[in-house]
This record gives structure tokens, sequence and C-alpha cells, in this order.
């Protein structure tokens, strides 16, 4: 029987977010507690909210947004590749996982994971496991087409916007701060899907696993 495994952050009040861009929140602007005849909310945050797909409009002038995504990569097999003691995925790492010789998408599963599992507001680290520029290169280079980390940012802090760029100007489909907590390494059929905000250079998505 088939197994669906969510690997998408709740977004909520709260939850830790990227420094400097805007949490995301749920205002309540009508209730039915307080007499009103249905409950509404407004939505505020940033698209990097939680988990989320980057397009390349983000870090690339005149580039793609995130409707003009491919749903064909967005959905196909995927990787999960398990890295409990890794600094950082470099391509020294991807070199020695004869799993990536012919997957056409991978997600990595890294400590990251552990610390949304141990509380979804944890102070955003600055020391989370991300991709090297090196790496960056190896994906495209491997016509790897989507590529994804369990925290918000797909590259390391230290380094400049080289591994976004790399993998964004190479068309490949980058997806930050999936779930993996728990997630056994395995082939998996991945649905991910980013919410299609026209225009925008990024965007919240469901993530799923079918094992
Ligand atoms: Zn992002």
């Amino acid at each position: 029987m088939r197994r669906i495994i969510d690997i998408t952050l709740p977004l909520q009040d709260g939850m830790t977010y990227w420094p400097g861009t805007l949490p995301p929140s749920l205002e309540w602007v009508r209730t039915m507690a307080s007499g009103d005849i249905v409950n509404a909310s407004d939505y505020h945050g940033s698209v990097h909210n939680g988990t989320h797909v980057d397009a390349p409009l983000h870090h690339l002038a005149n580039a793609p947004a995130v409707e003009s995504l491919s749903l064909d990569v967005l959905i196909g097999p995927c990787q999960v590749i398990y890295l409990p003691d890794a600094d950082e995925i470099s391509a020294a790492h991807l070199e020695r996982l004869p799993e990536l010789e012919r997957a056409e998408r991978v997600l990595f599963r890294t400590r990251n994971s552990d610390l949304w599992a141990a509380n979804m507001r944890h102070e955003c680290p600055m020391d989370y496991v991300a991709l090297t520029p090196d790496a960056a290169q190896w994906i495209v280079d491997h016509n790897i087409r989507l590529v994804g980390t369990d925290h918000l940012n797909i590259q390391r802090s230290m380094d400049s916007t080289e591994t976004h760029k790399i993998l964004l100007r190479a068309g490949v489909v980058v997806v930050e701060a999936v779930y993996l907590a728990g997630v056994e390494p395995a082939t998996y059929e991945l649905i991910c899907l980013p919410v299609k905000m026209l225009g925008a250079e990024g965007a919240p998505a469901r993530a799923i696993l079918i094992a």
C-alpha cells in the first residue's frame, strides 16, 4: 500500500523565518466567536516562509517567475539522501553517492531537520547545512533538475549568492525548508506544488513524498 509522507513545514505564527523578511502570520479579520457570520483571515508573510520553491527570478534579472516552473520537474521520482554528520554539502559528498548517478530530483536530509523537529520556533541558525557552490555545479553537470534542502536557504550563510545563481541559471528548481525528520533515505515519488503566484520570485509549496 502506498504511504504518503508530508514533508511540508506547517506555516504558523512565530515559526522560524529568514532574518529581515516578513514572518508568517494569520490575522483574523472576522470571527464567528465575535458575532460574524464567517471566520476569515488575512495572511501576511514572505514567499520564502516555510517550505517553498525559488524561481530563477529570485537571483537573476528578467528571469522566469514561479508560475512558469515546469510541473514535469516538480512531480516525479526523487532521491532522499541522509547526511547526518555533514556541516555542508559539497561536490566531494555528492561524488560518493552512487544513488545520485541517475537521479533527476534530490532532497537532502541533514541535521537541519532535527532543529525543526525539536522546535518550529528555533532561532534561525547561521550554521545550517547547505550546498557549496561546487555542489551546485555538480548538480547542474549531472543533469539533476530539482534539488532541495531542509533549511530556509540552499546556500551557506558565508557564501556569496553563487550557489543559487548556478542552480537557477541552469533551470534547476530549488526547494527550501523541506521537512525530512525521520524520512528514510530512499527513492520516492515527489509532488511539490508551489502556489501559482503570478510574477513572484518564489512561493510556498505543499510538498509530499509517496513511498
Ligand atoms: Zn527562498
